[in-house]
C-alpha cells in the first residue's frame, strides 16, 4: 500500500521520538500529495527518514499516530490492536467475569490508538470515531472487532453523529453495524444497567466510575446519600446495595431521572429509601437542608478548552462550598471533575478553597483516577482526565 507523505520540519520529530501521538500542523513543512481527511499518511523527519504512519486530518492535530513502525495499517493492524487491548482487559479482571460485563475495550490513545472509543455493554459493543480516520476505517475495524471478540458479543452500534468535526461534513449516521439487539441490560459489579447507546449520552453510560462506585459502597452503610449530577444512577445503586439509609439522586435532566428511576425498578424493585428529582443542582443545594451526610458530585465536564478554565475552576469551587456549607458533621464527601484541560492541582485547590470558604476540618481520604481500562498512554499525559477526592468532613 503505497501513502501519502508528509514531511516534517526541521527538528519537530522531537516529540515522536518520545512516541506522542500527535502531530500538530505548524510541525508540517510539505506534504506529498494531497490526503483526503481520514487517509492515512507516512511521516518523515526533514532528513527524509520514516517516523510514523497515522491518520491525517484538517485542523490542529494533523496527524493522529497510529505506529511508529512501517507497516500497512490494514485489517490485520486493527485484529492485532483490538486482541491487545482485549488482552489488557481479560488481565486487569474487567472483561471475562459473570459479575460484570461492562467495560471500556479501547479507550483512544491510552490503547495506541487515537481517535477509536470502543465500550462493551453485555454483548453489545458501542463503538465511536472521534477522529475522520477511524470513521473511513469503521468497517474494517468492527469487522476485525467481531472476530477478536467473537462469542462474547453479538451487536456493534457505531455512535459518532456528534463526536467528529462537524466541518468534515460526514453525516455520520448512528446505527448498528452487526447484529441490532434491543437487549441493553448490562451488568456492573453485579448490579443491573439499561444502557442507553441509542439516546444516552456518551456511548449510553459513564464506564470510568466503576471502581469509585465500588469505593462508595463501603462508606454507605447507615448514611443518608445525595447522588448529584446522577445520570443513569450509578453511584446510588452502589450506596443503596451498601446499606444506606435513604439515597436521594438529582439530574436537571428528565430524561436522566427516568432512566435511574427503571433503574431501581431493575435492582431494588420498590425500595422506599431512594427517591429522584429533575432539578438543577445549585437550586438543589440551595434548597436542601443538613440531612446528608455522603454527598457525590459528579458534575459534567465545566471546560472542555483551556480558555473555559477559570469560568470552570470558578465553577468547582462554588459547587464544593454548598456542599461543605450542608454536609453532616462526620459526613463524607466525593467529589470529581472530568474536565481534561483541569489538572490535578487544579481541581484539588478549587476543593482546597471551597473547604476553606466554609471553615471546615476536612481530611483528604482518597485520590481518585479513572480505572485500568481507562489507560494512560505514558508518553499522552493529556489522556488522564478524571479525578476525584474522598473527603472527611468533621
Ligand atoms: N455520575 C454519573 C455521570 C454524571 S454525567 C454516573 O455515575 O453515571 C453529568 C450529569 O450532569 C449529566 O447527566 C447531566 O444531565 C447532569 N447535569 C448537567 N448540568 C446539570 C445541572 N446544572 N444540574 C444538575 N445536573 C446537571
Amino acid at each position: 500500500m503505497s501513502y501519502k507523505k508528509v514531511f516534517l520540519k526541521s527538528g519537530k520529530e522531537e516529540s515522536l521520538k518520545r512516541f506522542h501521538p500527535w502531530i500538530f500542523s505548524g510541525a508540517i513543512h510539505h506534504i506529498e500529495g494531497e490526503p483526503e481527511e481520514g487517509e492515512t499518511v507516512k511521516v518523515y523527519t526533514s532528513n527524509k527518514e520514516f517516523i510514523a504512519v497515522g491518520h491525517f486530518q484538517v485542523g490542529s492535530i494533523a496527524v493522529r499516530v497510529l505506529s511508529f513502525c512501517d507497516e500497512p495499517i490494514d485489517y490485520d493492524f486493527w485484529k492485532r490492536k483490538l486482541e491487545i487491548a482485549y488482552n489488557v482487559r481479560k488481565s486487569i479482571g474487567v472483561a471475562g467475569k459473570p459479575q460484570n460485563n461492562t467495560y471500556r475495550l479501547v479507550h483512544g490513545e491510552g490503547d495506541n490508538l487515537p481517535g477509536l472509543v470502543i465500550d462493551v455493554y453485555a454483548r453489545t459493543a458501542v463503538m465511536q470515531a472521534h477522529s475522520v480516520g477511524m470513521h473511513v476505517c469503521r468497517m474494517q475495524i468492527a469487522e476485525a472487532l467481531a472476530e477478536v471478540m467473537h462469542g462474547v458479543i453479538d451487536n456493534i452500534y457505531y455512535k459518532s453523529e456528534t463526536t467528529l468535526p462537524y466541518k468534515a461534513e460526514l453525516e455520520a449516521e448512528n446505527g448498528f453495524i452487526k447484529g441490532g439487539s434491543t437487549d441493553n441490560v448490562a451488568l456492573e459489579n453485579g448490579l443491573k444497567f439499561h444502557v442507553d447507546w441509542l439516546k444516552g449520552q456518551k456511548t449510553g453510560f459513564f464506564v470510568d466510575q466503576r471502581e469509585n462506585r465500588a469505593l462508595l459502597e463501603r462508606y454507605a452503610k447507615g448514611r443518608n446519600v445525595l447522588n448529584m449530577f446522577c445520570y443513569t444512577g450509578g453511584f446510588s445503586f452502589y450506596a443503596m446495595r451498601g446499606g444506606a439509609n435513604l439515597v436521594h439522586s438529582v439530574d436537571s435532566s428528565a430524561k436522566a431521572i427516568d432512566l435511574t428511576n427503571d433503574n431501581v425498578e431493575l435492582n431494588f424493585p420498590g425500595d422506599p429509601r431512594h427517591n429522584a428529582f429533575a432539578e438543577d443542582a445549585f437550586k438543589f443545594l440551595d434548597r436542601m437542608g443538613d440531612q446528608y451526610d455522603l454527598i457525590i458530585l459528579d458534575p459534567p465536564a465545566f471546560a472542555k478548552h483551556k480558555d473555559a478554565l477559570r469560568n470552570a475552576l470558578q465553577g468547582y469551587r462554588k459547587l464544593n462550598a454548598k456542599a461543605f456549607e450542608k454536609i453532616r458533621p462526620g459526613g463524607i464527601l466525593f467529589t470529581f471533575s472530568c474536565s481534561q484541560v483541569v489538572t490535578k492541582d487544579n481541581f484539588r485547590t478549587a476543593v482546597f478553597t471551597a473547604a476553606a470558604m466554609s471553615g471546615r476540618s476536612v481530611r483528604i481520604l482518597h485520590q481518585l483516577t479513572q480505572p485500568a481500562d481507562h489507560p494512560v498512554n505514558i508518553y499522552h499525559p493529556e489522556g488522564e482526565y478524571l479525578k476525584g477526592l474522598v473527603l472527611y468532613v468533621e
